[in-house]
């Protein structure tokens, strides 16, 4: 396998990650995956610590929260000096090396936290601090296609009144602030949808119900109702201009730095599986050489070193994204390879990995089992592989949505 080293000035911050996963999320990975719906009591201390890693500069973008975009005049020179983006990737990586469901539960960690560190004025981002924000996209009605978001947000005052159903929300019931994603506009399409940090206190927004799932059983999974829910004006995320032409370039942008971090969970899971397999391999006599041809070794060799070198790719493209979002290069394109990638490498290799384990795999003795069904999420949220495969198409072609559906 090629082993890119990663930058030195990430080393310290990546084997922190890496120890903490080990010990306060792989260690706890079947009891939270068996106590489904039970809150994770261990990820209190988790998120101090990781807020106080923020907090010191330590680890500068650590967590979802550490996504935002350099400006132009982050630095004198035009050089970006954090790699927020890169260093949210490698420790959510290593932490999902963990456990997924579990990093996807920590406090003030959620993908609605990524939202806002993606768009939000420097005002909000002060105010919305210490926040643990879940996002709210999906409806009964609306999945692949967000442009069919029926939730509303009507103007009143110095309000927003909004109203709707958000399904599968992501840490619904134990976050503070819902991101919530609603129309200004119904008869405006596409480019009059917005995004909204309610709090959850906020009267007409409940919680109905948290699903039952195959996989991250740790994290929940919630249903939220909108009923008549006043939020102030300055809540509304980016631009509250309905701009047709930009369409929904305001709220996809969240995306181009969310999906980097969803293959990230993917590649870090996938990880996970090899080592435990490499290890159950080399336990039951089969050697494998990297020095020699695949096709010339043991068929249990030869298969390992593919899943290895597919886990290789998906990991280096998911760091080209990161790295190019640091460097606010565009990187619409590449998120989507990435996650694309990552989210079919994930499911492959750690389904591959139960085969090759045989009953080892398929068992609770090993966490194999578990990883298969946790990785089957990361090809699903975040937009499907299939979702993933069109957006690629239509760059590529360069053919609109209409055009290529
Ligand atoms: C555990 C879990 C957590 C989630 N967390 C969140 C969350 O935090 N916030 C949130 O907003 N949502 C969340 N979701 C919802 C998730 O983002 C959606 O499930 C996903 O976007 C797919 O939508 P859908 O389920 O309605 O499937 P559909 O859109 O109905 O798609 C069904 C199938 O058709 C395929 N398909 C759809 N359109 C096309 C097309 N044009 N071409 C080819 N194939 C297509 C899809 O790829 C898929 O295979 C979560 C879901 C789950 C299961």
């Amino acid at each position: 396998m090629i082993n890119l080293e990663v930058p030195k000035k990430f080393r310290a911050f990546v084997n922190q990650a890496h120890q903490v996963a080990a010990e306060m999320l792989r260690s706890n990975s079947r009891e939270y995956d068996l106590a489904e719906h039970a809150y994770p009591k261990e990820l209190d201390m988790l998120a101090a610590m990781v807020d106080g890693l923020g907090a010191s500069g330590t680890g500068s973008g650590a967590g979802a929260a550490g996504v935002r975009r350099p400006s132009a005049d982050d630095d004198d020179d035009g050089q970006v000096k954090n790699g927020s983006n890169l260093s949210s990737v490698l420790s959510v990586l290593e932490m999902c090396w963990g456990d997924v469901g579990l990093l996807l539960s920590m406090p003030r960690q959620g993908l609605g936290n990524s939202a806002i560190a993606s768009v939000a004025t420097d005002e909000q981002l002060e105010r919305f601090k210490g926040t643990w924000a879940a996002m709210a996209i999906t409806e009964p009605g609306c999945g692949s296609d967000s442009a069919a978001i029926r939730s509303t947000a009507r103007e009143d005052g110095d309000h927003y009144v909004l109203n709707g159903e958000k399904i599968f929300v992501t840490a619904g019931g134990r976050c503070d602030a819902v991101v919530v994603w609603a129309s200004l506009d119904l008869s405006k399409g596409r480019a009059a949808i917005k995004s909204f940090v309610v709090p959850k206190d906020t009267p007409g927004l409940t919680v109905e119900r948290l699903e039952h799932k195959l996989g991250i059983r740790s994290s929940d999974t919630a249903t939220i109702h909108l009923d008549d829910v006043r939020v102030p004006k300055q809540n509304l995320l980016g631009s509250p201009e309905i701009d047709t032409d930009k369409g929904f370039a305001g709220v996809m942008q969240t995306f181009d730095n969310t999906r980097p971090i969803v293959a990230s969970m993917a590649v870090g899971c996938a990880r996970a599986a090899l080592e435990v397999t490499k290890d159950l391999l080399t336990r039951a006599g089969v050697v494998i050489d990297y020095d020699r041809p695949a096709q010339v070794q043991q068929a249990a060799a030869a298969t390992y070193l593919q899943l290895e070198a597919d886990w290789e790719a998906a990991y280096l493209l998911t760091l080209q994204a990161a790295w190019m979002a640091d460097n606010a290069q565009p990187n619409s394109l590449q998120a989507s390879v990435a996650k694309a990638k990552a989210g079919r490498m994930g499911n492959d290799v750690t389904l591959r990995c139960v085969e090759l384990a045989g009953s080892l795999g398929y068992s609770e003795h090993e966490l194999l089992e578990k990883w298969a069904r946790d990785s089957k999420i990361l090809d699903i949220f975040e937009g499907t592989q299939q979702i993933q495969q069109l957006i690629v198409a239509r760059r590529l072609l360069n053919k609109t949505s209409a055009e290529l559906k």
